[in-house]
């Protein structure tokens, strides 16, 4: 510990102010001392901007969906899938109770639930990252390296908002489940036609599936899915391939030409399997969006997972502050349940495509230890 340094304190500390850990830091902020820390000072361009229209109630329980809606992002109609048969089926979002879905501007997403952490009382503290985690009697002693210096902080709890890495639960011993190899290869760009249908697009191919969906500003994301040890992993890192890959495919080269979709800068390329993190929370600490359940992009629940999570946390939170000792095992048991449901969603959405089951993508996710760890 750096000496003369004063020691910060808190009640939760929270790495990584993704929507998860932000969500996590506006709903405990108000009646503790929270503590949220991020490796970059800002959001970085990312790919995952499909809200489930459910998050709706999710945004009103937070008291934010006012808020929200004055954002300006686009509403998402319905979607549009070519999945199990050769024609397109369309499922607006109409009879949905809680109305549209959302196309978001990611960035602009992450940056205002920050901003409402800070607003309802978080301190946010970025770019920082920790060090030196060490648990003591009732809590825990870390440093946090921040502009070349390092910050003592002790803390009662502390909370893993960090993503697919689980970089602080993993230094605890627990341990990342993974259920699958799918990685994704993205692109982002124009729609020149400045028509924009509002409907999400997702489209089977032999050797995994895409997605197609407008972004406001008319912006537009394309993306393909594989696995990583499949030769169109190749494809995926790279613009002209990922073009000429998604050209082959009947309706969502229909769609991109008729949009004037013009792709802009490289491919992304990342990690978009199905994994779980056991346990998703032990003494003193809880994991929260992606670091406790990291899910297939397919199901669209990302970021509701993240949002409900953490504001299933903050709550958990809470009670273990207050001394309720059931209140980690509690929030155990709500992660497990989420985690059954999706991994019987994943493999009835899966086993609906059965066109090209001899090949290696599609009959991994047929078997028997079929893909959600
Ligand atoms: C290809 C793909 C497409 C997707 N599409 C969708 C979609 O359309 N709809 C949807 O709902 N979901 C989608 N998702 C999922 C969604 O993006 C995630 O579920 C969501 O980002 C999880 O939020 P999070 O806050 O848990 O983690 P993240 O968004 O990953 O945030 C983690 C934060 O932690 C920070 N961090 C990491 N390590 C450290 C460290 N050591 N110290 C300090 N800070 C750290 C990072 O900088 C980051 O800000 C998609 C995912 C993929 C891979």
């Amino acid at each position: 510990m750096p000496g003369g340094t004063p020691v910060i304190e808190a009640d939760a500390v929270v790495v990584g102010a993704g929507p998860a850990g932000a969500a996590f830091a506006l709903n405990l902020a108000p009646s503790r001392r929270v503590l949220l820390v991020d490796r970059r000072d800002a959001p970085a361009v990312r790919i995952g901007e499909s809200l489930a229209p459910a998050a709706r109630r999710l945004l009103a329980d937070m008291g934010l969906w006012e808020d929200f809606l004055a954002q300006g992002h686009a509403p998402c109609h319905g979607g549009r899938s070519v999945w199990g048969g050769p024609e397109p089926v369309e499922a607006d979002g109409l009879r949905d109770p809680d109305g549209p879905g959302w196309h978001l501007d990611r960035a602009r997403f992450e940056g205002w639930l920050r901003g409402v952490a800070s607003a309802r009382g978080a301190a946010l503290l970025v770019p920082a990252q920790p060090r030196g985690v060490a648990r003591e009697e009732d809590g825990w002693r870390l440093n946090l390296a921040y502009k070349g210096r390092l910050l003592p902080v002790r803390a009662r709890l502390l909370v893993d908002a960090g993503g697919r890495a689980s970089p602080l639960a993993r230094g605890m011993g627990a341990r990342r489940q993974t259920g699958d190899r799918l990685v994704c290869g993205w692109l982002h760009g124009r729609d020149a036609a400045g028509r924009q249908s509002g409907l999400t697009h997702i489209e089977a191919d032999p050797d995994g599936w895409w997605y197609t969906a407008p972004l406001p500003g008319n912006r537009r994301v394309l993306a393909f899915h594989t696995d990583a040890d499949l030769p169109a992993a190749t494809d995926a890192r790279d613009r002209g391939a990922l073009m000429r890959r998604a050209s082959e495919r009947a309706f969502l080269s229909g769609i991109l030409s008729g949009s004037g979709f013009a792709p802009e800068g490289e491919a992304g390329f990342c990690a978009a399997h199905s994994s779980a993190l056991d346990p998703p929370a032990g003494e003193g600490w809880l994991a929260v969006g992606d670091a406790a359940l990291g899910f297939d992009p397919l199901s669209s629940q990302g970021l509701f997972n993240a949002l409900y999570t953490g504001l299933a946390a903050a709550e958990a939170a809470d009670r273990h502050l207050a001394g309720d000792g059931t209140a980690l095992a509690d929030y155990r048991a709500g992660i497990a349940s989420i985690r059954d449901a999706y991994r019987a969603h994943l493999r009835a959405w899966y086993g609906l495509e059965r066109r090209w089951a001899e090949r290696a993508f599609w009959s991994r996710r047929h078997g028997a230890d079929m893909t959600a760890p």
